[in-house]
Formats: structure tokens, sequence, C-alpha cells
């Protein structure tokens, strides 16, 4: 019997004592669906799947995948840009049944579970009138989104999502269900997929009963100026009078007057920003995302975006292919994470910047066409204005495979200075590298 057949019939006799875990095997109908991830190019077949419907099953898994040297990846969203939650041979916990949202009494936290996706804990939160950060997509993991930075556009107003996080319940290396203790909690705030199985993040939540948001399209039919005139525009806005740290918290009138005041800084088409709620807006969102898709993304966090690095941009969206695949989407890091914390994290890049997400996806199999026109878009803007490109780069988005030469240079530009914390966590906290198919990835 081959070994990946031993693994597997090994598997089966310990899934008899846990009829809650649900188990996909190769031969199943669902498995061609279940082993997929976001990011279709991601080919590896795992040698099963199973969902787990309680912490005491995750634990189960890991004792019994650390007891045979059973190598095994995490599931949440499955939306891993390179789509390594999945690995050849590797047994795949998907954590999706995983949902629970436990609001704390005082209104301040709560206790979100690990396989819980951004619109199912935004839904939630926003029937007890409460929000939390989130990115936009709805199907992304909430928790793979939040520890590794979490950019969003609740960002600017209450932080990213790794400063939200206040404590974790983790799955361990020996299979045990514990509290993270401070040092933990440290890497966890940037790199929580390298220590355990995170069973459950306890967040700061807000109040919050009223949303104004919605998309400004500007007149694409030059989009190089467009883009060029709106980031000349926006700079100048930011010098003079500034922005407020978003419309979330002020009033719907002013949020009203801010959303004009964008749209006035390019030719406009249309502006679409109104009243509604943080559900509709996900669900608006979503209908955007491409389910299938396959390809690379890339990244670079910049200082600021002068005039020429507006130019290497414009100039590409110009070129963009027509493809819902490709795309650039632009972050800007302010407000209360740009800059120290209370919360001790391994979130490198501190200091106020944009964090470029240059997407070189495509929907109908085209995906060199998208790669090549994103890595020369992340090359025009690296040579445009060197010195402005950040040493690091954000984890979720960054190219290890693409924009590094090897496993520990990748470390080193999403990490920085904090790649040496969390190479000495990782070896007290799990010497025997039990989880070794990890984001980060350390070998
Ligand atoms: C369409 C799209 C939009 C995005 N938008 C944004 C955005 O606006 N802002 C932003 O900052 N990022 C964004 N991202 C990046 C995204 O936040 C990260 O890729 C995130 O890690 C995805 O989480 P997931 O659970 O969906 O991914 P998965 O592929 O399921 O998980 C990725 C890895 O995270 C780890 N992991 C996830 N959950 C757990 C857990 N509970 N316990 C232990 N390890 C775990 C595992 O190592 C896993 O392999 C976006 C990505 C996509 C594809």
């Amino acid at each position: 019997m081959s070994s990946t057949g031993a693994q597997l019939t090994t598997l089966e006799a310990f899934l008899q004592g846990y009829p809650t875990i649900e188990y996909i095997p190769p031969s199943s109908s669902e498995y061609p669906a279940a082993r997929k991830p976001w990011n279709e190019a991601r080919l590896d077949n795992p040698l099963a799947v199973v969902k787990p419907r309680s912490p005491a099953d995750v634990a189960a898994i890991v004792k019994h995948a650390k007891l045979n040297s059973l190598p095994f990846t995490i599931r949440s969203g499955g939306h891993n840009l390179e789509g390594r939650c999945v690995a050849q041979d590797a047994l795949l916990i998907d954590l999706r049944a995983l949902t629970a949202v436990t609001i704390a009494p005082d209104r301040k936290t709560a206790t979100v579970q690990g396989g819980i996706l951004q619109g199912e804990l935004a839904s939630k939160l926003w029937e007890h009138g409460l929000a939390t950060p989130t990115g936009a997509v709805p199907t992304v993991g909430y928790v793979g989104w939040a520890m590794y930075g979490g950019y969003g556009p609740f960002s600017p107003h209450w932080g990213l999502g790794v400063d939200q996080i206040v404590g974790a319940t983790i799955v361990d290396p020996n299979g045990d269900i514990v509290k993270a203790d401070e040092a933990l909690l440290e890497g966890i705030r940037g790199a929580g997929g390298l220590f355990g199985v995170i069973i459950d993040l306890t967040v700061k939540v807000y109040p919050l009963t009223s949303l104004l948001a919605g998309p400004i399209i500007f007149n694409p039919t030059d989009i190089t100026k467009t883009y060029v005139d709106f980031n000349a525009a926006y700079e100048k806005l930011l010098n003079s009078e500034g922005l407020p740290r978003s419309s979330a918290g002020a009033n719907i009138e002013e949020g009203k007057r801010w959303s004009e005041k964008i749209a006035s800084l390019a030719p406009l088409m249309v502006n679409m920003v109104g009243s509604t709620t943080i559900p509709d807006w996900f669900i608006a969102n979503g209908a955007l995302i491409p389910p299938k898709i396959a390809g690379n993304g890339f990244s670079h966090n910049v200082r600021r975006i002068p005039p020429s690095v507006a130019e290497a941009i414009g100039r590409n969206l110009a070129i963009m292919p027509a493809d819902r695949g490709a795309m650039v989407s632009i972050h800007q890091l302010r407000g209360p994470s740009a800059g120290p914390q209370d919360h001790p994290s391994v979130f490198a890049t501190r200091e106020p910047h944009y964090m470029l997400e240059l997407l070189g996806f495509s929907t109908s199999g085209d995906e060199d066409v998208s790669r090549q026109w994103a890595i020369q878009t992340t090359d025009e803007i690296q040579q445009a204005d060197p010195d402005n490109v950040l040493p690091t780069a954000y984890i979720s988005v960054y190219n290890s495979a693409i924009q590094a030469k090897s496993t520990s240079e990748a470390l080193e530009k999403t990490y920085g200075p904090k790649a040496q914390v969390l190479k000495d966590l990782k070896a007290s906290f799990d010497p025997d590298s039990v989880f070794s198919l990890t984001v980060p990835a350390l070998k």
C-alpha cells in the first residue's frame, strides 16, 4: 500500500471514533469542490478533507496528526492568494463549521470562532448594533484576514484587524485547547497560523447602527489622466485639511459632504454613496468578486503615491487585461494603527503607507496574460521611485513564491525586524514543527 493509502486507512480508523467530524475522501463526489481554494491555479490534491464541528474535534484531529506524522493544512475562507490552505497529500482541516460569536456583557469585545467568514461575522454583529473592522469581501475568512494584518475600510477609524485582537484560544501542537498567553498573542497578532489552530479570537467591537458607503466611479475614458489627476487632488486634500479618520462614528450629513468632496477630485461618472447596512454593503461587494479565478497577486507597501508612481499605476491601468480577475486595489494605512500600539504584535509595517494589491488573476483561463501585466505593474512602481517602496510588504498579498528568492527572504520581507521574534516563538512553542504547512512558511 502507498504511504498515502496507509495514512488514509489510519485516518479512517481514527474517524470511526468521531462521527461528528465530516469526512470527504478523494473518492467522494464532494471532494473536487471541497479541495478547491479561491485561487484555482492551486492544483494540489489533499489526502482528504475533514470538517470538525467543535473545538474538541479539532483537538482530536491535531493529536491524531501529530501521533501519525501526518502533515496538514488549515482552511477557513480559502482566500489565501497563493491557495496555501491546500497542499499535496496533506490532510485539509476545514474550519468553516466553527462560526459561533459570543458578545461580552459589556459589548466591548466578542469571541469569534476560527472558521467564520467576514460577511457572516458582520451580519451577526449588526443584529446587535455592533461592528468590528473587516475587509470588503464577505467570503474571506475573518480570522485569516485579522491575524495577518487586516486592512480595510474601517481601519482608518478603528485600526487594523490585528490591533483588535485581545485574546485567543488555540489547539496547540500537542492537540490541547489552551488560552494564548501574552507572548503567544504577540505572535498571533501578525502570524497566527504558525502556532496552532485558532479556535477563537476575542476582538474589540464597537456600537454602529448606520453606514454610509458605496462606489464612486470616475470617468475611465482616459484612465491614466483620471487616476493621475485624482491622486494629485487626493494628496493635496491630505496635505491641506486632511481626511477624517473615516465616516464611521460621524453623522450621515457630514459623511455625505465628504463623499461629494472625494467625488469632485476627478471627472465623475457616478457617485453611488448612500445609506446602507454592513450586511447589504457586503452583499453588493460580494457580487463584484468572481467565484472562479486563477493567477497571482503581488504587493508593495509605498510611503506615498507621488506623481511618478501615480503615472506608473495609471499607465498600467490603461493596459490592464479586460478580465474581471485583473485588479489594482489601494489601501491606505492611516489613523490609530499607523504608529506604536498598546498591544505588541509581529505586524511589521507601522509607518503610514499605502498597501498596493496588484492582482494578476483571470476568470477565463488567461492567467499568464494577467500575471505578466501584474508583474510589469509591480516592477514599474518599484522603478518609478525605489526609495519610496518600504522594506517590508504585507504577507497576505505579497507573492512569496515569485517576489522572493527563498522562504527566508520572504519571511524577512514580510516581517522585517520581527522575523527573529517569530522564529524564537516558533522554536519555543512548536519545536517539532507540528504546524509545518503554515502562513507564513518558515522552511
Ligand atoms: C478576494 C480577496 C479579497 C481580500 N481582501 C483583503 C482586504 O481587503 N484586506 C486584507 O488585509 N486582506 C485581504 N485579502 C487577503 C486575505 O485577508 C488573506 O488571504 C487571509 O489570510 C484569507 O483568509 P482565509 O481564511 O479566507 O484564507 P485560507 O486560505 O482559508 O487561510 C489561509 C491560511 O491562514 C491560516 N489560517 C486561517 N484560519 C486559521 C485558523 N482559524 N487557525 C489557524 N490558521 C488559520 C492557515 O495557515 C491557512 O492556510 C483578500 C484576499 C482575497 C482573495
